[in-house]
């Protein structure tokens, strides 16, 4: 089965409503591939979500920047996985970086909030990737392997999961990872889960990449074999995101 093309937005906390709402109409109005060539998710901030899912074209889906690791209740500020299915969000982005470094979020709290947002029937973009300190002393693999097994250690069904792989040095710098490095840990990736978890879910499960992709690097980084797509996290807010998801097309004439 091949595995459909997947461009995320990762709006981050960005944005006032009438700046949201621009860039909404920028999505509706664009010419892009279908749904059967690509499926494309948006992530606004929070108290955004109602609004961008009830004026954004059907064919565009959306998706929380996180939720909370279990049932709701006394947990000041936080927002759970329940309370998104409740709204219809259909996806969360769980694991960024900005989180695991800023708000210390570990392997195995990013591992039980994917199992509790899967449990709950929400779709998971889970994120790893490494750092610059750790790609040059040559450990990307096993940092990545580590923080893929925390997930797949409480995770039986990969279905509504999608692996993005991250380099944290890439991420908002503008400094993107070389499509040769990126199909690179992509092809290690899937072979880890082929070994880790199933053949199966390793052919099946779309690993995108996420790091500094804009409408110039995004044909030849989605050109790559194991590259099934973005999380785009400045450009989403531009029109370039058009761009972005009409890479896409590379893999149908591929
Ligand atoms: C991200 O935040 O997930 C991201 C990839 O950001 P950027 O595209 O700005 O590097």
């Amino acid at each position: 089965m091949a595995r459909k093309f997947f461009v995320g937005g990762n709006w981050k906390c960005n944005g006032a409503a009438e700046e949201v709402k621009k860039i909404v109409n920028t999505l509706n109005e664009a010419q892009v591939p279908s749904q059967d060539v690509v499926e494309v998710v948006v992530s606004p901030p929070y108290v955004f979500l109602p609004m961008v899912k009830s004026i954004l074209r059907p064919d565009f889906y959306v998706a929380a920047q996180n939720c909370w690791v279990k049932k709701g209740g006394a947990f000041t500020g936080e927002v759970s996985a329940e309370m998104l299915v409740n709204l219809d969000i259909p996806w969360v982005i769980l694991g960024h970086s900005e989180r695991r470094a800023l708000l210390n979020e570990t392997n195995e709290f990013v591992g039980d909030k994917v199992a509790y947002a899967l449990a709950q029937g929400l779709k998971v973009i889970a994120c790893v990737g490494e750092t610059l300190e750790q790609r040059e002393s040559g450990s990307t693999m096993d940092v990545v392997a580590a923080q893929t097994k925390a997930i797949a250690d409480r995770v039986s069904n990969w279905s509504d999961v999608v692996i993005a792989y991250e380099p944290v040095w890439a991420i908002g710098t503008g400094k993107v990872a070389s499509p040769a490095q990126a199909q690179e840990v992509h092809d290690e990736l899937r072979k880890w889960l082929a070994k880790n978890v199933s053949a199966d879910v390793a052919a099946t499960t779309r690993i995108i990449y996420g790091g500094s992709v804009n409408g110039g690097n995004c044909k030849e980084l989605g050109g790559q074999a194991d590259v099934d797509g973005f999380l785009v996290g400045g450009a989403s807010l531009k029109p370039e995101f058009i761009d972005i998801i009409k890479a896409a097309e590379v893999k149908k004439s591929a």
